[in-house]
């Protein structure tokens, strides 16, 4: 007698283990790290990128193995928190459907960030999405890259109108034309939006350049040297490139005056894009937050209204490709109902709070209970980040205000000055969100008034 063709008495075929992976702190799909409630689960997602299927199999995984808590991370991945009990059976789920990296020992390296838009954006100059093909495989399978660190990270913008360009990579590439012809700007430790490029390659060698970098910088670090920008501590990132550009002449380096154009787009919204007739309708998340009927429900919408694809945005939200242009409207309708923010004038959107003490140890409050109490206290829109730690995990970039916690409930209240280091210039010390609440909505006031 079987049950679905599996004989009723015969043992359970025995699991294949699941690879060994290398020590470290960082979450991976196949490392689950504990955290205060529970473990978690860090999916990276090329360029952002997950079919319906895939979200479908994301939600499943956090409703059957975890508190349905799943997390948009601001490098565009997603995470599941509060994994319970069997984590074999999670990471079988996930391989299962597609997530995983093509050998094990590559899952902490698959760090390259692109636009969400990359290849529909009708601003671009370039469609990156090959060049990040070919760079997640030599990441993936080139067992050297594999000594670099679970944070080091690789921007490819394509000239994009919406894209994050305030993300610190260690290495970050942008098209520009030079002669009429096709080449990649570069910087290293650094971000296209802030950052002058320090050199520029022919487009086709953009690859074989950034293997070259990752390389040298594997020869020249110590044990202690994680980042690029802490091997260039105290040196010049100019220097390096020379060095670079005298050992590998093939690469053609020459030197560029770029400064990449800054973006004209709020990511909130319908976009237009590239394929006529079509737009992009790109939603938040809540502090980064979603549950299994919020995916599963945007899954359905990609299948039924888009091209059965989503995309993961460094916003920690989500963007729907492949919209008829018609149907806009109705996408963001239904998103609204499944509790995305389709709305940038939403308090919550322009929020940002890291996990605090509900589930990171190091937190001296509940970042995440206080982003929902300022939201409410707010009366105009203000782009916050509520820390609970100085590790500052929830923001790759400074925000223009940052509430550092102190105490349960309580924070000190920075403004972002490019001339201080850190969060900024201190403004109030010991204060609560509510107050926090009210001089940022003064200072709004003031700030319009002028
Ligand atoms: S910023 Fe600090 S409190 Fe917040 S998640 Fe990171 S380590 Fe934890």
């Amino acid at each position: 007698m079987t049950n679905l063709g599996i004989p009723l008495h015969a043992p359970f075929p025995a699991r294949p283990p699941l690879p060994a992976v290398r020590p470290s702190a960082c979450p991976g799909l196949l490392r689950i790290v504990q955290a205060l409630d529970g473990g978690i689960c860090r999916i990276k997602l090329p360029g952002g990128l997950l079919t319906a299927d895939q979200a479908e199999a994301v939600a499943n995984a956090a409703q059957v193995y975890a508190g349905e808590v799943i997390e948009a991370t601001n490098r565009a991945n997603l995470q599941i928190r509060g994994i319970v009990g069997e984590h074999g059976a999670l990471v079988e789920a996930l391989l299962t459907a597609g997530l995983g990296p093509r050998q094990a020992a590559g899952d902490d390296v698959r760090n390259v960030l692109l636009s969400p838009a990359a290849g529909l954006d009708p601003q671009q100059l370039l469609d990156v999405r090959p060049l990040a093909a070919q760079l997640l495989a030599s990441l993936e399978q080139e067992p050297r890259l594999h000594a670099l660190s679970a944070k080091f990270a690789i921007q490819l913008d394509g000239g994009e109108a919406l894209a994050m360009l305030e993300h610190h990579h260690d290495v970050w590439l942008s098209p520009v034309i030079i002669d009429g012809a096709g080449w990649m700007a570069f910087g290293l430790a650094g971000c296209p939006g802030h950052d002058p490029a320090l050199g520029a390659v022919p487009a086709s060698n953009a690859h074989a350049l950034v293997l070259a970098v990752l390389d040298a910088f594997l020869v020249r670090a110590t044990a202690e040297q994680h980042r690029l920008r802490d091997l260039l501590e105290g040196t010049s990132a100019a220097g390096f490139v020379d060095d670079l550009a005298a050992q590998r002449r093939d690469l053609g380096i020459r030197s560029v005056d770029f400064h990449r154009a800054p973006i004209t787009a709020t990511p909130i919204g319908v976009h237009a894009q590239y394929q006529p007739g079509h737009s992009l309708v790109v939603a938040g998340a809540a502090l980064g937050r979603l549950d299994a009927e919020q995916l599963r429900g945007a899954a359905g919408l990609a299948r039924r209204l888009g091209d059965g694809t989503l995309r993961i945005t460094p916003w920690q939200g989500l963007l729907l490709p492949g919209i008829a242009s018609a149907d806009a409207a109705t996408v963001q309708l239904a998103l609204a109902a499944l509790g995305w923010l389709v709305d940038p004038a939403q308090p919550l959107a322009s929020l940002i709070a890291c996990t605090g003490s509900s589930g990171c140890a190091k937190g001296l409050a509940d970042t995440k209970a206080d982003a929902h109490r300022l939201a409410a206290t707010l009366l105009e829109p203000a782009a916050v980040h509520l820390s609970g730690c100085a590790r500052s995990c929830a923001a790759a970039h400074v925000a223009p205000a940052t509430l550092l916690a102190v105490g349960n409930g309580y924070y000190d209240l920075y403004l972002r000055d490019a001339t201080l280091p850190g969060f900024g210039a201190l403004q109030a010390t010991h204060i609560t969100v509510q107050e926090a609440g009210a001089l940022l909505d003064a200072r709004s006031r003031s700030n319009t008034h002028d």
